[in-house]
Parts: C-alpha cells; structure tokens; sequence
C-alpha cells in the first residue's frame, strides 16, 4: 500500500495512558495533555500531521455519562471534514461502552474513529501506551485512493484492532484486556500492519455522514441468576421512568419458566418498556425458541439481542430510546444490525 499522509485529529478523555501518580495518595490521576505528549517524542516519527485537543478536564472512563458521548460526538463533528481519521485515548474500564454507543451516533461514516489507551500510564516505563497509541494513528492514517481505508469506529489494544461495537474488557490486569468473540480482529499488528479488508465495513461515501446527538439513559442492566427473587425483580422492573432493560440471561438466551417471572416481564413490555434478551456469556448467540426455556420470552415479545455485547445494547439502548418509537419498530430495529455489531 502506498504511503499517503493523513491529518489526524487525537483526543484526549481521560484514562490510565495519561495518568500519574499522586505522590500523597499514591492513586492515579489524569495530568496534563501537553505533558503525555512530551512523553512521546516518538510521534514526531510519523508521517502523518498530528493535532491534539483534549476534554477541559480529563476523566476516568468510570465517569462517563452520556453528556460526555455528545461532547466527544461533537468534537468529531466539529472537526469531520478537516480530518481524514480520529484516534481517541480513552481510559480501558468502559472503553468499549463509551465506543460502542459512539458507533451508533454516526451514520456513514466515511473515516476512523479509533478508540485506545493503556493499562499502564505512558509514563511507565513498561508502558502499553506507546504502541497502543503509535499503531492506533497509523491505522487511522492508512488511505487507499485518497480514502481512508476504515470507515468504522475501532478499538486498538494489544496488537488488534477490533470493531469497537464487539469488543468486551475481559481482564483487568493483561496487556491484552479485550475479545472480540463474536466478530475477528479488523487488523493485526505485527512486524507488519496486516489489515483483514475482508471484515471491514463498507460505506457508502456518496451518503452524508449523519450525526445523531440525542441519547436517553431511561435503562437497566438485570443479570440474572439461578434463585433470583419475585420481590426484588418486581421493584427493579417497576421502577419509574424506565423505559429499557437490558436482560442478561443464561446461554442461548435461558431464564426460569416460572409463571410469576414470565408474568412480571410481560406487565413490563404491556408498560412500553423494552426488554432485550442478551446473553450471559461472553460469546455466542441468542436463539430464543431454541429450547423451552426461552421460547415463552419469545411469545411474550421479548427482544433478541442475538450475539450483540451487552456494551452495545446499551449504545443501542440509548440510541433508539432518543427516537420514541414504537414497540414494533423498536423490536425490528433493534434485530437488525446498523453498525455491524450483531450478526
Ligand atoms: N480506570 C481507568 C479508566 O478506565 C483504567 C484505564 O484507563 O485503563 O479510566
């Protein structure tokens, strides 16, 4: 491939890759943007333009909430035509959360978004965050005919590139923190940058990129487990103002069959709120109907998740809530894959 020089926007959020240690506390806080660059004479090697912005004050991934999705969004927004790719340094602990409701918010997307960070801080000196970063620009930097070659919001970490809307952090302390199960790694790095064209989404550049900054945070998260109780379940599920849950459940898609839970959630969805089934596990798929433990769910219109992460119903979730749609459409919507995040 030719090398052709790309202009590449890197923001900052917050996370581990720009942290330091408070020498009272001895906990990791985020410092100043200007000093985590000094740490990386390296990229003054690339042969890409690199401009930097940063959040006013960075944050530990922990933190984010969806007002910060719409300020990252409209960062991007701000800066689209002017750049040929976005690598965004971002703490590891809801990296594919924050990257996956990102995702979402762009329709046709024609350049990269790659999102990265580090389990240790730059400053390390058996830092992560170098490589992470250094292959992360590159990989927003590739252009095929003047064009970027992905067109997808990405996450970086440990020699993959993955499609960030498939990516769950599995490991608190590896180098390698993310998998992928349901989906193959975009692009590898090794002694060379292998890049899987075949796996890449393909746009459509003749659309207008679309940018859709309304979310809504009306949703719940319920893993179930064997024993779990009517009472708790029924206060969880009659909560006021909600409006999505997310059921995390056994397998292909399993729950208990007894009358009283197939009851509750079906007084739930009767409410208008949203219930998708997605699994426990961290890879496969949904089959509900495959067997007799699911098939009611599917009777009473609960909604297959099929092999999408739980991080992306959320995205999803808070994405298609925005649009007020009816349960009909929500349901279609929601089984089709919009950005490549289910089969
Ligand atoms: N707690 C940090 C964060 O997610 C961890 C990291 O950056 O890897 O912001």
């Amino acid at each position: 491939m030719k090398k052709e020089i790309s202009n590449i926007l890197l923001i900052y959020t917050g996370g581990t890759i720009g942290m330091i240690k408070d020498p009272e506390s001895g906990t990791l806080k985020a410092f100043n943007f200007n000093e985590l660059l000094s740490n990386i004479p390296e990229l003054k090697l690339l042969d890409h333009n690199i401009s930097t912005t940063s959040f006013e004050e960075p944050i530990d991934s922990s933190d984010m909430n969806i007002q910060h999705y719409i300020n990252l969004v409209e960062i991007i927004e701000n800066n689209y035509e002017e750049y040929d790719g976005f690598v965004v340094l971002h703490g590891s602990d809801t990296m594919s959360y924050t990257a996956s409701v990102i995702s979402f918010m762009f329709e046709n997307l024609t350049k990269p978004i790659i999102f990265t960070g580090s389990q240790l801080p730059i400053g390390d000196l058996r830092t992560d965050a170098k490589e992470n970063l250094i292959t992360s620009i590159q990989l927003a930097g590739f252009k095929r005919n003047h064009h970027p070659l992905i067109q997808e919001v990405g996450l970086y970490f440990e020699y993959k590139l993955y499609r960030a809307n498939r990516t769950t952090k599995i490991n608190s302390e590896h180098f390698e923190a993310f998998e992928s199960l349901n989906f193959p790694p975009l692009a590898e790095s090794g002694v060379n940058l292998k890049i899987n064209e075949t796996n890449l989404l393909k746009s459509n550049r003749r659309k207008k990129v679309i940018v859709h900054k309304e979310l809504s945070d009306d949703i719940l998260i319920v893993k179930i487990f064997p024993g779990i109780n009517r009472s708790t379940l029924e206060q969880l599920l009659g909560i006021k103002n909600l409006r999505g849950i997310i059921l995390e459940t056994f397998g292909s898609g399993n729950t208990k069959t007894d009358d009283w839970f197939i009851d509750l959630l079906k007084e739930t969805i009767n409410r208008g709120v949203h219930i998708i089934n997605v699994t426990q596990c961290i890879g496969g798929s949904v089959e509900m109907g495959k067997y007799a433990t699911s098939e009611k769910l599917k009777e009473i219109g609960v909604i297959s998740g099929k092999d999408i992460t739980t991080e992306a119903a959320v995205g999803k979730m808070m994405y298609l809530l925005a649009k007020n749609l009816g349960p009909n459409v929500f349901k279609t919507i929601f089984e089709t894959s919009l950005r490549g995040e289910m089969n």
